[in-house]
Order: structure tokens, then sequence, then C-alpha cells
């Protein structure tokens, strides 16, 4: 690489013949990358996605799956993707709740139904490989989004007018906007030094796909328990996705038995629910933590997913707060192409950070709320629960309250008034 010959690109900058000068980087290739690149090569812009090539693992399998609110689906559409990924998804008609707790206070069972607001479904539960494999896919549909494999992104150095990037294989990039997609321990978001909040919780979620003998109707099934959510979520046919939240000692006992064990433990916890468990795939332990940046973009860089923000498997939010993520910074950056200013200038940075707050802290917030209502032994708290849950049960317009927030806000818009930045440059592509 060094004794190449430099010459000056668009953007004024020295550069070898192997750097790839595009609009948009992508660092990971995780489900928010690969679909934070579709959507922005969507807006005309050249994008390459970097990190390596998305391919199912023997040793370690992705068990997990997500249950994906009908804004994320609509994503999804709009990047081509939708169909694809139904295909190996089950509706969710309906989210049950039970109260497992064994407490002296109890609330009712409470069942939302998707019909009670007109839909169909309120969304769809997607194995993450499927997902994954669907997205990567798409790359061959979309002649402006290109994947760089590499083993990871070793250097990221933020410049005034554009990014730099450099690979493990000795690659270079670079671009006037930096995604970082590259998950909870994210270098993009250490290059752009923003800071984060964390915290963690004596708890460990358990998960792993499993086989019933009865039909779950598509409805998912979140038993509450003292030690925390034990959530079922539709499969197709009669397989059905599992999230156990246990102590972490708990969860390393639960690891360690064997598959048949495994299946008597599940059938327990579901009280006949689902009649009798004859398969169990692999399983794999995530220990609970919560992570939020401080920021969501800055030195040109924006964060989406969980290099922003990490949640507690709780209550299906990490994924389509991702891809809500996804769709802001979008809206952003086309406000930036109309008013022909910079795709990673300031305007773009503020309008972004400021439009993600608010959604990320109060989805944040009410998981937190939840785990912790359920963990409190202190019976005002119980009983606050219990009488929530029966207003829900009893009052229907209360609940159709409750069930669009859960689905809310589907499609960010970016604030209006946020996209004058008066040091932009000019975008290559003008
Ligand atoms: C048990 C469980 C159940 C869940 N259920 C749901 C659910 O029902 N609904 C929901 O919405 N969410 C759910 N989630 C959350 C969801 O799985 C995550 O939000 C999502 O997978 C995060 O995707 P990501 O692309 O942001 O990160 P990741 O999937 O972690 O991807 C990060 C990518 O970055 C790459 N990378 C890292 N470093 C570098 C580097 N230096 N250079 C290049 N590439 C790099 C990695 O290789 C990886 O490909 C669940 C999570 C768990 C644990």
């Amino acid at each position: 690489m060094a004794d190449q010959p430099a010459h000056k690109d668009k953007i004024g900058f020295a550069r070898r013949d192997t750097t790839h000068s595009v609009d948009v980087a992508v660092v990971g290739t995780g489900p928010t990358g690969l679909a934070a690149a579709l959507a922005l090569a969507g807006l005309g812009l050249e994008t390459v996605c970097t990190g390596p090539t998305p391919k199912p693992s023997a040793t370690n399998p992705d068990t997990r799956t997500a249950a994906l609110l009908s804004g994320s689906i609509e994503f999804l559409d709009s990047i081509g993707t939708g169909k694809s990924c139904c295909a190996a998804a089950a509706p969710l008609e309906a989210i049950r709740i039970i109260d497992d707790t064994g407490r002296l206070i109890r609330a009712p069972d409470t069942e939302f139904r998707a019909s009670e607001l007109g839909l169909e479904a309120f969304g769809y539960n997607v194995p993450n490989s499927a997902l994954v494999s669907a997205l990567y896919r798409q790359f061959d549909n979309q002649p402006r989004a290109r994947h760089i494999a590499t083993e990871a992104v070793t250097a990221i150095t933020p410049q005034p007018k554009c990014v730099r990037l450099e690979t493990a294989e000795g690659e270079e990039i670079e671009a006037l906007l930096v995604v970082g997609a590259d998950g909870r321990k994210s270098p993009t978001r250490t290059a752009a030094n923003v800071e984060t909040v964390n915290w963690t919780y004596e708890q460990t979620a358990l998960a792993c796909n499993f086989t019933h003998t009865l039909d779950h109707r598509n409805v998912s099934t979140e038993f509450h328990r003292p030690s925390g959510p034990f959530t079922t979520v539709p499969l197709p046919d009669r397989d059905s996705s599992l999230v156990w939240v246990e102590t972490p000692a708990e969860a390393q006992r639960l690891m360690r038995l064997d598959d048949e064990e495994f299946a008597r433990a599940i059938e327990s916890r579901l009280h006949g629910l689902l009649g009798d468990v004859v398969a169990v795939g692999s399983r794999a332990a995530f220990p609970l933590t919560g992570l939020t940046a401080k920021t969501f973009a800055r030195r040109r860089i924006a964060l989406v997913g969980e290099a922003a923000h990490v949640l507690p498997p709780i209550g299906a939010q990490g994924l389509n707060l991702g891809f809500r993520d996804i769709v802001q910074l979008t809206d952003c950056v086309a406000e930036a192409q109309r008013t022909g200013s910079d795709i990673g200038g300031g305007g773009v940075m503020q309008a972004y950070s400021f439009g993600r707050r608010g959604d990320v802290w109060s989805r944040s917030a009410a998981v937190d709320l939840l785990n912790r209502s359920l963990l409190s032994g202190f019976l005002p708290v119980q009983a606050a629960r219990t009488i929530g849950l029966h207003l829900l049960n009893a009052v229907a317009p209360l609940r159709r309250f409750v069930m669009r927030q859960g689905l809310a806000p589907s499609m960010p818009k970016t604030p209006p008034g946020h996209m004058q930045d008066a040091a932009s440059a000019p975008s290559k592509h003008e």
C-alpha cells in the first residue's frame, strides 16, 4: 500500500488508488447495518457496507428472533425485503400477559388483539438469520449499495470533510457520512467520542426455538414471573421462539440441562399452554444490560441500532428502535440532499441526534420500568402494576391507546428547521 501513487480526490484529499471514495460508509453487517446501507443507497447515494460476510454459523448460530412491529415491516417493504423476511415469519395476532408471580396481589390475564385496532397483525416474528440473509440478498438488486467484506474495520478517523476508514485487510474508504451499526461495543462510537450511559441487571435471558404439540394461534404469551418475563412468540407451524429471563445462577443451571430436561422445564413454565414440548433448538444466554449513547451523531458519524442503544430483550423493542433510527437518519439525509447541504455535516448530525432522543430514552425507560416492576417485592409497586393491568382489561379505549403507543412511532419525521447547516460542504454528487 505504502508505495502506491497518491492523487487528489473530489473532496480534495490525497488518496491512494485503492481508496474507495463514497457518499456513505456503513460499519457493521448485522440487521441494522445492512438495512441502513439499503435505505441510504435508495436515496441515490453511493454506499458501502463494511463488515464480515453474513453467513449462518454452525458453531455459534443466531438463535434470536425479532418480533418486528408494523412500522418495521413497512420499513422493510420500503427497502424491498419485507416479503422475503415474512416468508420465514409468523404473524403476531395477539399478545397475552399472564401473571405468574405467585404473589398475594395478582394481576388479571390481559390480552391485546390486533383486530381491536383493525389490523390483521401487530407485526411478524422473524428469525434473525432469515432477516439478515434477506437483507444481504437485496444488495444484488440495489446497484448503489456494495458490501466490502472485512474481518473488521480497524481505523476510523473523522476529518473535517470526510471520515476515513481502514479495514484489517488494508482497504481504505473515505465517506462524507459514516453510519455506526457495529453493535454494542461500537468502535465507530468510540471514534466519534460519544459517551454512553450503561447499566446492568442481575438477570440473564435464555433464547431458543422449540416445537410443541398445540397450536399457538399466532398469539405471543408473556408470563410475568418474579425473576423476569418468560415469553413465547409464534413461528410458522407449531414452532415458537422463547425468551426466558432468569437470575444468572438459574440461567446457568438451565443452560447445563440436556435437551430432554430443558423441554420439560419449558413445559412446566408454560402450564400446558402449548401442550408437549417435542423438540428444542440450540440455546444461547444473554446477560441483561442496558446502554444509551449520550448523543447519537457527531463528527460525521451517526449511530444506529445497538451502537446507539441496548435494551433488555423485554417487550420486543431493540431492533424496532434500530429500524426507526434508520428511518430518521434517512429522512435527515434526504432533507440535506433536498436543500443542497452536506449529508454528513453538522445540520444532519444535530437533526438526527435531536430526533432520536425522545424515542430512545422513553423506550429504554419503559422497558426498565416493566422489568423492575416484576422484580420488586415492594407491595405498592406490585399493587400499581396490578391496578394498571386491571384498567387495561376493563377499559377498551385505554387498551387501544396503549396498543397504539406500543406500535408507534412507526415512521419518524425530521423536525422542521433542523437542516440549516451554514458550515456545510457540498455533496460529491452535486
Ligand atoms: C434474546 C433476544 C431477543 C430479542 N428479541 C427482539 C425482538 O423480539 N424484537 C426486537 O425488536 N429486538 C429484539 N432483540 C434485539 C435485537 O436482536 C437487536 O437489537 C439487534 O440484533 C441489533 O442489531 P445490530 O445490527 O444493531 O447489531 P449486531 O447484530 O450486534 O450487529 C453488529 C455488526 O457489526 C459488526 N462489527 C462489529 N465491530 C465491527 C468492526 N470493527 N468492523 C466491522 N464490523 C463490525 C459485527 O460483526 C456485526 O455484524 C432481541 C435481543 C435478544 C438478545
